[in-house]
C-alpha cells in the first residue's frame, strides 16, 4: 500500500500492525555521470520493488527527499537540511504515523550523511516509544556480505557515485546515466585510519567536505558497473527488507 494513494475512509481499514517505511535520502551532486536525485531514485526504487512483492504487507510514506549533505554544497545544485531540520521533519513524521495507531516503523536510508542522524532519531524516538519497533536500515550496510561478492573494483572502489550506485541507476534511469561521462574518482588519501568505503567503514570518523576529497565528487570506478550488478544489488537488499517486514509484523 502507498501511503498517499488510500483515500482517509480505505485508510481507516488498514491493519495498524503493518510496516510503515520511511526513505531517507539525499538531493545532492553525482559526479559528471549521475542526477542530482541519484539517492532518492535508488531509495525509493527499494520500497518500490520491495512494495511490489508485498503489497499488502508494507505502507510506504512519501519520501524525505532531502537530507545531511552539508559536505557536498561546494558541488553546483546540491540541497541540505540542516541536522536539526532534518531530526524535526522525521520525527514529525514517525510521530503522524504513531497518531495514527501505527507501532512498526523502517526508515530505510539511501545516503551516507543520514546515517549519524538517523542513528540519533532510532534512540530518540526508539527511547520514546520504547514498546514499537523503530528501524533503521541503510541498505548497504543491509546488503553486507552479499555486495562484497559483487564488487569487482577492489578496496576503496563502491564509494559515493562508484560501482554500486552507477549499478543501480543503469537499472532504475539508464536515460539519466551520462556513460560518456564515466571517470574514476580522483580522491586524495586522508589518514589511513580516515579511509573508507561502502563495504569497509573507517575506523575513525573525520570530517573533510567531499570538494577537498575527490575534485570530480566520484569514489571509486563506474566504469565497473552494469545492469546486472544492479539488479543483483537489489534483489539483495529487497531481500532483506522483506525479512525485516516480516521480522517486525510478527513481533
Ligand atoms: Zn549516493
Amino acid at each position: 500500500m502507498i501511503w498517499d494513494e488510500a483515500t482517509t475512509f480505505e485508510f481507516e481499514k488498514i491493519d495498524r500492525k503493518t510496516p510503515v517505511l520511511l526513505v531517507i535520502s539525499a538531493t545532492e551532486q553525482h559526479g559528471p555521470h549521475l542526477p542530482l536525485a541519484t539517492d532518492r531514485m535508488i531509495g525509493e526504487h527499494f520500497a518500490r520493488s520491495l512494495h511490489n512483492k508485498i503489497p499488502n504487507d508494507v505502507l510506504i510514506l512519501p519520501t524525505v527527499a532531502v537530507g545531511c549533505s552539508g559536505h557536498h554544497m561546494d558541488f553546483s545544485g546540491s540541497l541540505t537540511l540542516s541536522h536539526n531540520t532534518f531530526m524535526c521533519q522525521v520525527e514529525d513524521l514517525v510521530n503522524s504515523v504513531v497518531h495514527h495507531g501505527f507501532s512498526n516503523i523502517v526508515l530505510l536510508n539511501s545516503h551516507g550523511g543520514n546515517q549519524a542522524v538517523g542513528q540519533v532519531l532510532v534512540e530518540k524516538l526508539g527511547a520514546r516509544y520504547d514498546n514499537f519497533n523503530i528501524v533503521l536500515a541503510t541498505w548497504w550496510k543491509l546488503a553486507g556480505e552479499g555486495l562484497k561478492a559483487l564488487n569487482e573494483g577492489g578496496t576503496m572502489t563502491t564509494g559515493h557515485a562508484g560501482e554500486f550506485e552507477t549499478s543501480l541507476m543503469l537499472l532504475i534511469a539508464p536515460h539519466l546515466v551520462k556513460t560518456d561521462k564515466f571517470e574514476k574518482g580522483k580522491h586524495s588519501k586522508t589518514y589511513t585510519w580516515a579511509e573508507g568505503d561502502m563495504l569497509q567503514p573507517s575506523k575513525i570518523s573525520l570530517y573533510r567536505s567531499i570538494k577537498q576529497m575527490t575534485i570530480n565528487g566520484i569514489y571509486g570506478d563506474p566504469a565497473m558497473a552494469s545492469v546486472e550488478k544492479g539488479e543483483q544489488i537489489t534483489n539483495i537488499v529487497v531481500q532483506g527488507l522483506q525479512q525485516i517486514v516480516s521480522d517486525i509484523k510478527a513481533g
